[in-house]
């Protein structure tokens, strides 16, 4: 039985005062849910004061990217795994699209931090997704395939129990154009047919996929209906405690 994730990526919204606002108004609202795992991610300079706001809830708390660097030293804006794990924060979003698109994230970099998050006991959700052109031109499951591969390539059988992975089309981010829950789960299962062929039936039929893209309190019932959505990973309507706490609910 996978237990579903829901997930929230506040991206650069929030000042200090508003991400502990929302964090403490989600808190009530979604105590009582079991049935999935709770997680958000606020920017990296508010993770300790946010996490330690929640400690004791049933709520996580991730950053939104780490370093491929796994030992301290001489890089100047980076923030390790460990620094992460450190300030009280369980799980860390890697390889999101606006990171591949806007600041040079490559399937190589995604393994390197999928690496070092595991190294230091976070769990990692590893995203991958196609853009709009590469959908309409017919090579989404190749692009993702790629992605995916690139971003587990040498990962063990433990390693490989520890992370979650995000399916979000680019097209659907941000865009209101959610994929339809049957165009979502038919890249689900071909993802975890993929995890399947290269780490084993059972490694496969534990991993947690999340979707990703525009996902709302309207439509994340029809998307965690298909057999092979295990979450979400949700961006704009994560900013607000009542709509995230909707979504976590869902029915
Ligand atoms: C995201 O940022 O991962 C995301 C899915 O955003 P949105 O829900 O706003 O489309």
């Amino acid at each position: 039985m996978r237990k579903p994730v829901i997930a929230g990526n506040w991206k650069m919204y929030k000042l200090l005062s508003e991400a502990v606002d929302t964090a403490l108004a989600l808190k009530p609202l979604v105590a009582n849910a079991n049935h999935c795992e709770v997680v958000i991610a606020p920017v990296f300079v508010h993770l300790k004061t946010v996490a330690d706001r929640l400690e004791g809830s049933n709520i996580r708390v991730a950053a939104q990217d780490c370093s491929t660097e796994v030992k301290e030293g001489a890089h100047t804006g980076e923030v390790s795994a460990q620094m992460i794990e450190d300030v009280g924060a369980s799980h860390v979003i890697i390889g999101h699209s606006e990171r591949r698109q806007f600041y040079g994230e490559t399937d190589e970099s995604v393994n390197k931090k999928t690496k070092a998050a595991l190294s230091f006991g976070l769990t990692a959700i590893v995203c991958v997704g196609e853009m709009l052109a590469e959908r309409e031109s017919g090579n989404a499951e190749s692009v993702v395939k790629t992605q995916l591969v690139g971003a587990t390539d040498g990962l063990t059988v433990s390693d490989m129990e520890r992370i979650i992975i995000a399916y979000e089309p680019v097209w659907a981010i941000g865009t209101g154009k959610v994929a339809t829950p049957e165009q979502a789960q038919e890249m689900h299962g071909f993802i975890r047919r993929t995890v399947s062929e290269r780490h084993g039936k059972e490694i496969a039929d534990a991993t947690r996929i999340l979707y990703g893209g525009s996902v709302k309190p309207d439509n994340i019932a029809g998307l965690m209906h298909q057999a092979d959505i295990d979450g979400a990973l949700v961006g704009g309507a994560s900013l607000e405690a009542e709509s995230f706490a909707q979504i976590v609910n869902f029915k």
